[in-house]
């Protein structure tokens, strides 16, 4: 028996949603009395295993196969099953980012696992395993018992934090695994910037919509975003406009994020954008009209012209 987590990586870096996942999986493993065993997938140094060994994992497994560098949903639910059933596997943990959202279900499948997508807390383990999940966009939650003999929970990102509890000196064990070829090419690859805050990591947002007037505004969206060490999202009319690219739309047609705190600027809140951002634990609305729907969805609101107020937020925050 054991707890397996995927420590999702990119660049050779294990991403932050993928340490929250070691945190996590680490005191699922504590609570059921067994070890937490780490899984990275590829290229990565060993200064980065070490960096998820501070989160309480046990050891972590490695397959090295540079092949595994470019991430393959199919290939890699293949490695992770059979790595699972090696392992003797009974919980699985991943990330609920994009990459944990297209292995996680294919595992569920092949392994007969059931599966609570969307964790926001620890399962209950004193009468089973039940897991709090969120449901329709964040607007409720849900308590999932899972009766399968191996279950699989994918985790929200920034829903449980990072919690650091070991020396970072974890035992790495290289193991062989049958790698298969292959279905799709990777041609290309986006990333965010030198210095850029990638959105589906980040636990601070600043978001624009169509209330900046366009694209030459944006200086007060990335100046605050900038101050803040935050990542930049926006509106749906804003990618389509192709005023910010596309990997910045939020919503129930764009990414889903939960970071700490979002910051909406000149957006109105329409039941779409809402869809994506509303599983932020904190959200600041600036809109010059009262009567916003987003004010209703709002931790803290702003009534006012977001050209005023922004830059004075931002020399704020820069002060600090
Ligand atoms: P607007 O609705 O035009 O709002 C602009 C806001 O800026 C207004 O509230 C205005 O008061 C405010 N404003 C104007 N000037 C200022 C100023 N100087 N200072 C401060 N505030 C100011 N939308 C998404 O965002 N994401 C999605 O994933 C998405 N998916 C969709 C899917 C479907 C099937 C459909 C039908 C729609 C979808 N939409 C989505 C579109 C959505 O319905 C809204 O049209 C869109 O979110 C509105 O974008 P916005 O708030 O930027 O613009």
């Amino acid at each position: 028996m054991s707890v397996l987590i995927y420590l999702d990586q990119a660049d050779g870096q294990i991403k932050k949603s993928g340490l929250e996942a070691a945190s996590y999986g680490a005191k699922v493993a504590e609570q059921l009395g067994t070890t937490a065993v780490g899984l990275v997938l590829g290229t990565i140094s060993a200064e980065a295993i070490k960096a998820a060994g501070k989160y309480g994992i046990n050891k972590v497994l490695q397959v090295t196969d540079a092949s595994l560098d470019a991430f393959d949903a199919q290939v890699y639910t293949t490695v992770i099953a059979e790595v699972a059933t090696q392992q003797n596997a009974n919980v699985i943990i991943f990330s609920h980012n994009a990459n944990g959202k297209a292995v996680a279900p294919r595992l569920s499948v092949r392994l007969k696992a059931g599966l609570v997508a969307g964790a926001v807390a620890l399962p209950d383990t004193s009468n089973g395993f039940i897991v709090k999940k969120s449901v329709f966009s964040g607007k409720a939650f849900a308590n999932v018992a899972v009766n399968t003999a191996v279950k699989i929970v994918s985790l929200n990102p920034n829903a449980y934090g990072l919690k650091a509890s070991g020396s970072g000196d974890v035992a790495v064990e290289n193991i062989s695994v049958t790698v298969p070829a292959a279905k799709v090419k990777v041609t290309g690859k986006s990333t965010a910037a030198p210095g850029e805050v990638p959105l589906s990591e980040a636990s601070l947002v600043v978001s624009g919509g169509r209330g900046l007037k366009g694209p030459e505004n944006w200086g007060i969206v990335t100046d605050l975003a900038h101050a803040l060490g935050a990542a930049t999202a926006c509106s749906r009319p804003v990618a389509d406009a192709h005023w910010r690219p596309h990997n910045e739309h939020v919503g129930q047609t764009g990414g889903a994020i939960s970071p700490n705190l979002y910051i909406a600027i000149g957006i109105s809140g329409a039941i779409q954008h809402l869809a994506g951002v509303n599983r932020s634990k904190y959200i600041v609305v600036i809109n010059k009209d009262p009567e916003a729907p987003f004010f209703k969805a709002a931790d803290y609101g702003i009534v006012g012209d977001a050209f005023e107020i922004v830059p004075k937020i931002t020399e704020a925050v820069k002060k600090l």
